[in-house]
């Protein structure tokens, strides 16, 4: 029996869902949304990701699952799907005692038996660093991943359509079938606080402006903080097959300005270089930095933690899968997961109610 189910948002939240879920043949799924790749937009999170997989939860919490199942799945990508623009790099975490303090920023957890885990020794780091390790993670290319789940989706039979929808419940009369969707996916990411039915007033924004270059700084090199204020960071992300360095960043809560600073773009460029002097050349600064682009994207960060949840709202079936913040890429496989349980266990109730 085929089952019809619409997923709102085409971000790396909706999509992983729609990739998932379109390889179990009885559903028949719907793509709705406003924002798709190739678009950048302030109210898109999805493209101005780095990204990376650096761990980042609290021991025996189901975001540490999340993260946790995550792994092989983007592993697998970057082993057998160059063309995914999922690849493995060489991830290098310096820590600063200071930034452990409360006020400070959360640090990178990883355990022992991580692939190619080095811990460094005090010879190894700068002075003002307290330790450091690197490991083996991913880099992920979004402008050339987001287009490859869409084009897996589309292959497996998933729908694609731009829609803007103002009530969560509305999106279940937008499937491609002209039939009424059975379960209505939530894959708002920060909208979620203003979508009709949803309103999560849990929401926030986590500003994070970045500078896209056509430099190449070689392994993802990042701290775990930075002395111009904790809402600042460093990091670099070299993207593969030609997708320039990501130099980032910022993480300004309750920040809603989609417009690059120039003064905040200097400071980045310099700590950047500053960690990263292979960035330009020899006796070089920020002027060795060749600029593709200036960005701003808004982490969709919630309050609690993400919502992975099932709800009924006017009469419809909804599973929520929204509030990600700096994490959507490395939870996206494990929340995705579990988004099918709960869409299974959802078809499966209603079955079992009507025997
Ligand atoms: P979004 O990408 O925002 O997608 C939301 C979708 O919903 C869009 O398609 C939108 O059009 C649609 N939509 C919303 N409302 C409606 C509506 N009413 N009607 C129709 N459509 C609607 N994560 C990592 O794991 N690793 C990293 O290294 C990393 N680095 C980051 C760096 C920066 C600068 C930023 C900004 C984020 C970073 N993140 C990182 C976080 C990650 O990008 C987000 O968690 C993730 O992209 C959220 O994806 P999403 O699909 O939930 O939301």
């Amino acid at each position: 029996m085929t089952r019809n189910v619409v997923i709102l948002g085409a971000g790396v939240s909706g999509l992983t869902v729609a990739y998932l879920l379109s390889k179990q043949t009885q559903y028949s799924i719907t793509v709705l949304a406003k924002h798709m790749p190739g678009d950048y937009d302030i109210e898109y999170a999805s493209p101005w990701a780095g990204a990376n997989y650096m761990p980042v939860a609290n021991e025996g919490t189901r975001h540490q699952e999340w993260e946790t199942n995550t792994w092989a799945p983007l592993k697998a990508l970057a082993e057998n799907h160059p063309e995914s623009g999922v690849y493995f790099q060489k991830a290098v975490v310096y820590n600063r005692k200071k930034d452990l303090e409360p006020g400070g920023r959360l640090v990178h957890r990883l355990s022992e038996t991580w692939p190619v885990y080095k811990e460094f020794s005090q010879h190894e780091l700068s002075p003002e660093m307290d330790n450091g390790h690197e490991y083996t993670s991913v880099c992920i290319n979004t402008a050339m991943y987001l287009p490859w789940l869409v084009g897996h989706c589309v292959k497996a039979g998933v729908v694609f359509k731009r829609a803007v929808v103002k009530h969560i419940a509305n999106a279940a009369t937008g499937h491609h079938s002209g039939k009424m969707a059975e379960v209505v996916i939530n894959c708002t990411g920060l909208s979620s606080n203003a979508l009709g039915g949803v309103m999560d007033e849990n929401m926030r924004p986590a500003r994070g402006q970045i500078v896209l270059v056509r430099n190449d700084a070689g392994p993802m090199w990042t701290t775990s903080g930075t002395d111009d204020g904790t809402d600042e960071a460093v990091y670099t992300m070299t993207r593969a097959a030609g997708g320039g360095t990501i130099l980032g960043g910022t993480y300004q809560l309750d920040d809603w300005n989609p417009n690059p600073d120039p003064k905040t773009a200097e400071r980045i460029m310099k700590r950047a270089v500053a960690i990263a002097p292979q960035l330009v050349g020899p006796g070089e600064e920020i002027e060795g930095l060749d600029v593709i682009r200036h960005g701003v994207g808004l982490r969709p960060w919630r309050k609690g933690g993400p919502r992975v949840q099932k709800d009924q709202i006017d009469g419809v079936k909804v599973v929520h899968n929204y509030g990600h913040g700096g994490f959507g890429y490395q939870a996206s496989f494990g929340c995705a997961d579990e988004v099918v349980t709960l869409v299974d266990e959802l078809l499966e109730g209603r079955s079992r109610s009507n025997l």
